[in-house]
């Protein structure tokens, strides 16, 4: 595990406006922390979410598309406005979006997952270019994707042995009910089935996942010893918060499983 060295998962729902275009105020919020937390020596790889709504809302579609070649094309269209989004913001902290689009089948491979790692490291050895991963949407198909970014953040930061894995969407973290009311868990040292019936999985017209995928996200990463942080993203300051420890939001952290195996062998030897 390296120290200092965080993946940065943003959700649709965080990086989008009700009408699901992209909230640039928002992404300049969350790039001029992220710009601050590279100042202070800390790592940054993001994996990003929102293409698919961008693409919705750039060609007029209400409605998700049904067919994959649909969603597909959506993504293709949706990934520039999102990655633009990006630009517009790093280049006012003099740094760069660097873009990785990642399939399931790539992280199968061994080769894929050693190339991957090597350009992130060394883009991250730069110093000034950000990382911003997201999945092919366009080349995947529903039955071979990973399917949600909770999961891909957390194979990203197995793969780059990340300390952290932060979580950032619209709400406050896992809570003790399941009716939105409850409290903020502030610690998880184990999943257990009571903790599971906390988290359910929603998919909307234009968010995937819900609880339950970063759940399993948080156990994934675990696997490298990496710490799972769930928050608002919409809460200001919220990752210098966490930078200093001071923060609202849920801390997993769970038993290391000691495997590790995805960089050296692919997705196939953790899943
Ligand atoms: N890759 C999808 C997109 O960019 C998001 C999947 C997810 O939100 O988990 O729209």
């Amino acid at each position: 595990m390296k120290k200092n060295r965080w993946v940065v998962k943003l959700g649709t729902g965080l990086l989008t406006q009700g009408s699901g275009e992209i909230d640039s105020r928002q992404i300049g919020a969350i790039v001029a922390q992220v710009a601050a937390l590279m100042r202070s020596g800390i790592e940054v790889v993001l994996v990003s979410s929102g293409a698919i709504s961008a693409g919705m809302t750039a060609m007029n579609l209400q409605q998700r598309p049904r067919t994959t070649t649909g969603l597909q094309a959506c993504a293709t269209i949706g990934q520039i406005e999102l990655m633009s989004g990006y630009q517009h913001h790093l280049i006012t902290h003099n740094l760069l979006g660097a873009q990785l689009l990642l399939t399931h089948a790539n992280l199968d491979s061994r080769s894929c997952c050693f190339n991957a790692s090597r350009t992130l490291e060394y883009l991250l050895s730069q110093k000034r270019f950000l990382p911003i991963i997201n999945e092919n949407d366009a080349i995947a198909s529903e039955e071979i994707k990973v399917g949600d970014n909770d999961r891909l953040s957390a194979y990203v930061a197995t793969l780059i042995d990340a300390e952290k894995l932060v979580i950032l969407s619209s709400i406050d973290g896992l809570l003790t009910t399941l009716d939105g009311t409850g409290k903020v868990i502030p610690l998880v040292t184990e999943i257990d089935d009571a903790l599971r019936a906390l988290a359910t999985g929603t998919t909307s017209q234009r968010n995937v996942g819900g609880m339950a995928t970063k759940l399993i996200a948080a156990e994934i990463a675990a696997e490298v010893g990496t710490e799972t942080i769930i928050a608002n993203g919409r809460k200001e300051g919220i990752l210098l918060g966490i930078a200093e420890k001071k923060f609202t939001g849920t801390t997993f952290k769970l038993k290391k499983q000691n495997r590790g195996e995805l960089k050296q062998n692919g997705l196939a030897a953790v899943v």
